[in-house]
């Protein structure tokens, strides 16, 4: 039996429901997009629950789903994905956070945060950032600039928890400390370093030149770090000792990139692939081509159609679906004998601006049996020879159709 290769090709949030601004149609059912119908007139289709009927599933929870990974078992928070995804290993025990370069402000001896993003001015955050590696309490406190006016930081050390709140107040006004979220040991002294953190990294960055470079520049002071969705990684079973696939992942998000990070598959960098409504899709899809000669699964996400739904620009996400599709020709046009799947990891709603819990459309183009759908849509998907399915049982699916399962029993 020949094994075929898998493509899954994942458009981030590119899922929608009826907008009654738009004569109750979807943007999938108002898109210009041959290649996407193509593969669901000769593929298989059907619908898809990510995590579970209901659940909105956020991307990093989806992704390990569709990775065939439970995310009510490994996932504890973002951090340890933002991380990996910026390009810091992560051990097993190590405590890592999502941060924000925030501007504060002392008065009374208490520290008000007066701008929770820094201005979104990104001169000297990289410098500023480097400033941040220190020891507190025989813990390792290593951070990193990542994109924007983000960082991640990872706690390494002894006896440390993910169970502590966030130090973001997500507002402005007075910093609170972070408490811990149980009454372990380990979450109270995690929850004392961060705070101890908090304070010597608003001591180290407002004593800091930059500061004054900044204010010079038109920026405003970018002093304090602002930490959330702390997280832990644990043990992950690797990806190609599991599955008998040497996987690869093609993103532009950190996010998506640090899932794949965390499960063993390699993270394949394309220049341009920005995650944003400008990236270089045709370039994914380019260098999708080229590594499955060395790859037997890729996985490739775009998140341009999330981040415009997010924005609530219907029109937009139109384009997107259709510079996606464009770019998909190119696969379909090499005519591998590869098994490709097409999906979203979850629904984001234009009207809503949020994920939703609604299930995604999926097709499959491969060796299938095909059923009566012409397009890909969230509708017609619906009434496809798959039915509803699961997003943690997609990779035996894709797996089977590939002839690489084996079979349980005699
Ligand atoms: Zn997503
Ligand atoms: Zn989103």
């Amino acid at each position: 039996m020949e094994k075929k290769k898998i493509v899954l090709i994942i458009g981030d949030g590119m899922a929608d429901r009826p907008d009654k601004n738009h004569s109750y149609k979807t943007p999938l059912e108002v898109a210009n997009k041959p290649n996407m119908d193509f593969i669901a007139k000769n593929g298989i289709c059907g619908i898809m629950n990510t995590i579970g009927y209901g659940i909105p599933p956020g991307s990093d929870t989806a992704h390990l789903a569709l990775l065939g990974y439970d995310p009510y078992k490994y996932y504890t928070g973002r951090g340890p994905f933002e991380a990996l995804g910026a390009g810091l290993n992560l051990n097993k025990n190590d405590v890592a956070f999502r941060c924000n370069f925030a501007t504060a402000e002392e008065r009374n001896n208490k520290i008000f945060i007066t701008d929770r993003r820094a201005g979104r001015g990104e001169y000297g955050l990289k410098e500023l950032g480097n400033l941040l590696n220190f020891n507190i309490d025989d813990v390792d406190v290593i951070f990193k600039t990542s994109s924007g006016h983000r960082g991640v930081l990872i706690l390494r050390g002894k006896g440390l928890s993910e169970k502590v709140s966030d130090s973001d107040p997500h507002t402005t006004g007075e910093i609170k400390d972070t408490v811990p979220l149980d009454n372990s040991y380990e979450a109270k002294r995690t929850s004392e370093i961060l705070n101890k953190f908090i304070k010597k990294a608003y001591q180290i960055l407002n004593n800091s030149e930059i500061q004054n470079e900044r204010i010079k520049r038109g920026e405003i002071k970018a002093n304090i770090v602002l930490t959330r969705g702390a997280g832990k990684l644990g043990e992950i079973e690797n990806f190609e000792k599991k599955y008998k696939m040497k996987g690869a992942c093609i993103a532009g998000v950190n996010l998506v990139k640090g899932v794949a990070k965390a499960v063993g598959i390699d993270v394949i960098e394309v220049e341009g692939a920005t995650g944003h409504f400008d990236s270089n899709i045709e370039g994914k899809i380019l260098k999708c081509i080229e590594c499955l000669e060395s790859y037997d699964f890729i996985l490739i996400n775009i998140k341009g159609t999330d981040e415009i739904s997010h924005d609530g620009d219907f029109e937009r996400k139109v384009e997107m679906i259709e510079k996606i599709d464009k770019a998909i020709g190119k696969l379909i046009d090499k005519n591998m004998n590869a098994t490709i799947a097409l999906t979203a990891d979850h629904t984001t709603p234009v009207t809503l601006k949020e994920h939703s819990g609604d299930p995604v459309p999926i097709a499959i183009l491969g060796d299938v049996r095909t059923d009566e759908i012409y397009r890909f849509t969230e509708r017609e998907c619906a009434k496809g020879g798959l039915g509803v399915i699961k997003g943690i049982d997609l990779i035996n699916i894709l797996m089977d159709l590939s002839n690489r399962k084996e079979k349980f029993g005699a």
